[in-house]
């Protein structure tokens, strides 16, 4: 297959075109062209992809479930997944904390960048500081109450109860294995035509990566630029000190800390892990979201690094919405340069507070694009820093959400072969592409 076939290299192209049109249209100021004409496609792309992802983690998870042999396994996977997602997203909290705290990026931020950036951004911070205080009203418990679904259709009606479609998912399989293997079978077989023609349709969906991509890319910049394209520049390099410490950590928890745990825990070769995740990563990179990078994450940890369905299928949804070690990394250090930059000494309390918020903020942070600086919100609040101080990183943040989520994308797929591997679930890895025949793991 030629080089520009394969889905990385197509969405890399979409990238670059999309990057070269923004500048283009930003300095031209073709803004309502792109809003009318050339946005449309990304949102279609997000869209299909998000249309996808309920009927996904339906027909994987239950028939993942349904073929168990005890359900006991389930609770095994289930505790080692969510043990193994908090022990990450500490690690990422703590480089995070480590970094910032070394590197000092807020000390030297001067008076007047500060002032103007709190003017500006005045009115974006009032709107995140009434959602995180709607956020923080919640009861302890609710979280756990909010994962089980009061109704099937409404579970299955918006990606955001990705949940509550799990939890639904984990019943209907566990009934599946309990009633006799004979009523059973026509139904099994039924989800998994089903879940073929879903994963059919996820590679469909990605032939017109390119498009979405480069149409997300160039609305994104456009819309971060507004007429002024030098504003972002300077934005950039003022605030670039903060945003090199916040990169710094996330280069080093998804290329070395993750490769340090697959190499000693798993037999994934790097270079197989980094082929097969090269598409989800620049997917995550495009998209901001990793709700909306589910489909294509399950598809390629199955199909190509030979994760088996069964635990692809419950990891992998949990991991998008639970494990955010690229978030909680940026929350650390954003929380500590807001306050490096306001002046206020953190003691070593309130960096203990902000490692458990942080880990805690991750796991209820939506994902969608920008919904981590909510959660800073909470964060701050927790150690006494005043919240209007997201201002200072409001203009970056776009920029840093695309980065934050290609990591926790990248954190997900890790704990998926981890757990498959620690089961004997591991198939043969097989860095296949479109047309090639795939290897799924076979029990
Ligand atoms: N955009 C991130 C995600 O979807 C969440 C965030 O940090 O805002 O993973």
């Amino acid at each position: 297959m030629p080089w520009y076939q394969k889905l990385h290299w197509r969405i890399i192209i979409g990238l670059v075109l999309g990057l070269i049109y923004g500048v283009i249209a930003s300095y031209f100021h073709w803004q309502s062209f792109t809003f009318n004409w050339i946005s449309p496609w990304g949102e279609i792309f997000i869209r299909l992809l998000k249309m996808i992802a309920v009927p996904l983690v339906i027909t994987s998870l239950a028939t993942g479930v349904a073929s168990l042999s005890d359900v006991k396994k389930l609770s095994r996977i289930g505790g080692k997944t969510i043990g193994i997602y908090i022990g990450t997203t500490a690690v990422a909290v703590t480089i995070g904390l480590l970094l910032v705290n070394l590197l000092q990026p807020g000390a030297g931020v001067p008076e007047d960048l500060k002032n103007s950036l709190q003017k500006t951004y005045q009115s974006t911070v009032d709107a995140k500081t009434s959602l995180a205080k709607e956020t923080k009203k919640r009861r302890p418990l609710q979280p756990l109450v909010d994962m089980v679904p009061a109704n099937i259709t409404e579970a299955a009606a918006s990606n955001r109860n990705m949940l509550q479609v799990v939890f639904l998912s984990i019943v209907f399989g566990i009934a599946l294995i309990q009633i006799s293997s004979k009523s059973s079978k026509p139904v099994v077989d039924l989800l998994k035509t089903l879940n073929e023609v879903v994963l059919h349709t996820v590679d469909v969906i990605m032939v017109f990566a390119p498009i979405g991509v480069f149409a997300l890319l160039a609305n994104t910049i456009v819309t971060v630029a507004g007429d002024d394209l030098s504003k972002v520049i300077e934005l950039i390099s003022a605030l670039g000190f903060y945003c090199f410490v916040v990169v710094l950590g996330l280069t080093i928890h998804s290329f070395i800390v993750f490769p340090i745990l697959l190499k000693f825990f798993t037999p994934m070769k790097l270079t197989t892990f980094l082929k097969g995740i090269a598409p989800v990563q620049l997917l995550a990179f495009s998209t901001s979201s990793s709700g909306a990078t589910l489909p294509l994450t399950m598809e390629r940890c199955e199909k190509n690094l030979g994760v088996s369905e069964e635990v692809a299928s419950f990891v992998l949804p949990l991991g998008s919405t639970i494990n955010m070690d690229g978030t909680a990394l940026y929350q650390a250090v954003a929380a500590v340069f807001i306050s490096q930059a306001l002046g206020l000494e953190l003691s070593l309390g309130a960096q203990l507070t902000i490692v458990f918020t942080a880990v805690l903020a991750s796991i209820g942070t939506a994902a969608v694009p920008g919904a981590g600086i909510i959660m800073l919100v909470v964060i701050l609040e927790a150690i006494g820093v005043p919240s209007s101080g997201i201002a200072l990183i409001l203009g970056v943040d776009r920029i840093l959400d695309m980065l934050r989520t290609v990591t926790n994308v990248t954190g997900d797929a890790t704990v998926s072969i981890l757990i498959a591997s620690g089961e004997n679930q591991l198939g043969k890895p097989h860095v296949a592409d479109k047309d090639e025949p795939h290897v799924r793991y076979k029990r």
